[in-house]
């Protein structure tokens, strides 16, 4: 069935990609979809053909792949390459199987266990349920469900009935994936209050308090905050100390979304911006972000053990959980609430608790890597993102027509370039990003930031070297003056 020669063609097409993927060759060769369409061979035949003609169908999509692993691609959350991590993935194809019970994955299971415990504790997390999840924007919906079913438990069997509102409070700049979540859970958007932030993009803790108040007034129950560690656009980690404070005071379900920025407590230098984290109950960290793991690898912790299996278990499930809970024996609060259990008290059996059913072994990937890096190369990964951060920050410093719009609080900058005609600095950002695309040189993003068109420069690739930072400067410069003149 399986024999090596037969990939060896894939691979050699793999090695000639990435050898385009450094910074003497483009990143992107932009072309048109209706170009796309004749290079493809999209049509689904009606007979087939062996594997080994299948070459021309992997160059002709991996002649069109945007090289993510360049070290110019800074567009997106994500990027560059890990070797261990491939692996892993491929690791995951062969061995196919799902996370759902030991019984089809007995050595991912112990993996997924042993990581669960490994990233609470660095978290400062004594203990912990946790499962990876199909990304960050499931493992919120995820955590807000959860906190739903522990202030009203009957909502699994009744659903969201007519009775007083349930109000979650995120920050203005949190991650769009809780206004889904609002809606998904039938809490309604309008149910989720975006509390204030300050000039740095952080939640105002006293803004918090007072809409928590407001919706008191109204007669909603407040239930849910979730504070951000590296807010999409700023990179802004909320205070969580004082956020833990009023959802303590509150009674309210105190969620982190971390998808990414959980990663700088790999590093002794960058944790303290995650202080007062430890006191959440319940996070999302993504580990195909800044560290590199290919998409999806995200996990979500929850720090009452059985809150998660209490939410998610549901009847009808014993065709697949032959040993667990399932028709009519959802577990009792008292039953599963004990909070300190060893790692053997982590389910064997990860279906019952999530909401997933099938689900690929994530943490294979992130295992391997680990074996290979160790925490002191996650660190020095870590660390190398925010002293590339620091270099961009002090060319934007440095130079007379960059402007730093927010200031930097990690990984993410936010800047602009200011031609003479200031009214155009908005629209010369959207035309410079175009034209660094367009011409190959570097996909980097753009977002809104306090009425301003911004860059949105973020580190999180590891094949990028100072001098890629200097480059994608340099050039951006001389297309902003370039394009300047034309606009004049
Ligand atoms: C990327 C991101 C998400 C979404 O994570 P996915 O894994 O892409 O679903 C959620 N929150 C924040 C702050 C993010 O940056």
């Amino acid at each position: 069935m399986f024999k090596a020669s037969k990939y060896y063609n894939l691979l050699q097409q793999l090695e000639n990609f990435f050898s385009t993927a450094n910074s003497s060759s483009l990143l992107t060769k932009p072309i048109d979809p209706n170009v796309l369409k004749s290079q493809l061979s999209l049509d689904l035949p009606n007979e087939g053909k062996p594997v080994e003609e299948l070459r021309t169908e992997i160059t002709s999509y991996l002649n069109n792949a945007l090289k993510t692993a360049h070290p110019s691609y800074f567009n997106q959350l994500w990027g560059g390459f890990n070797s261990a991590c491939f692996m892993g993935d491929m690791l995951a194809s062969a061995t196919n199987t799902s996370m759902y019970t030991y019984e089809v994955a007995p050595a991912a299971t112990l993996i997924e266990q042993a990581l669960v415990t490994k990233m609470s504790g660095i978290l400062g997390f004594k203990s912990a349920d946790g499962q990876f999840t199909t990304g960050g924007s499931n493992g919120n919906l995820m955590a807000m469900a959860i906190a739903r079913h522990h202030v009203l438990p009957t909502v699994k069997q009744d659903g969201m009935t007519s009775g007083p509102k349930l109000v979650a409070f995120v920050s203005r700049e949190a991650h769009y994936s809780f206004d889904k979540a609002a809606h998904i859970l039938g809490l309604g958007t309008e149910q989720l209050w975006k509390v204030p932030v300050d000039s740095d993009g952080r939640m105002k803790p006293e803004a918090l308090s007072e809409l928590v108040d407001r919706a008191r007034v109204q007669g909603s129950i407040p239930f849910f905050v979730a504070g951000t560690a590296g807010t999409t656009v700023r990179g802004a980690f909320d205070p969580f100390e004082e956020i833990s404070a009023i959802a303590h005071q509150e009674n309210l379900w105190f969620h982190i979304d971390g998808a990414w920025g959980a990663s700088v407590s790999l590093s002794a230098t960058h944790r303290q911006l995650m202080a007062g984290a430890n006191q959440a109950d319940s996070l999302v960290w993504d580990a195909h972000k800044m560290m590199g793991m290919t998409l999806m690898c995200s996990l979500l912790l929850v720090k009452q053990r059985g809150q998660m299996l209490r939410t998610f278990s549901t009847a009808g499930t014993d065709y697949l959980f032959h040993d667990e809970v399932s028709a009519g024996e959802v577990p009792t609060e008292s039953s599963t609430s004990s909070t300190e259990l060893p790692i053997e008290e982590l389910p064997t059996d990860f279906g019952p608790a999530t909401m997933h059913c099938g689900r690929r072994v994530d943490a294979l990937k992130l295992w391997l890597a680990w074996r290979h890096l160790g925490d002191r190369g996650w660190e020095r990964l870590i660390d190398s993102y925010f002293e590339l951060a620091q270099r961009a920050e002090t060319i934007i410093d440095k130079h007379p027509s960059l402007e730093l719009v927010s200031s930097r609080q990690s990984v993410n900058l936010c800047f602009r370039y200011l031609p003479q005609n200031k009214q155009q600095a908005d629209e010369l950002t959207l035309k410079v990003r175009q034209a660094l695309w367009e011409t190959g040189t570097a996909m980097v993003n753009y977002a809104q930031v306090e009425g301003k068109t911004v860059f949105r420069l973020v580190i999180c690739n590891n094949q990028t070297r100072s001098e890629d930072i200097e480059r994608f400067f340099e050039a951006l410069v001389a297309i902003a003056r370039r394009l300047e003149q034309e606009m004049c």
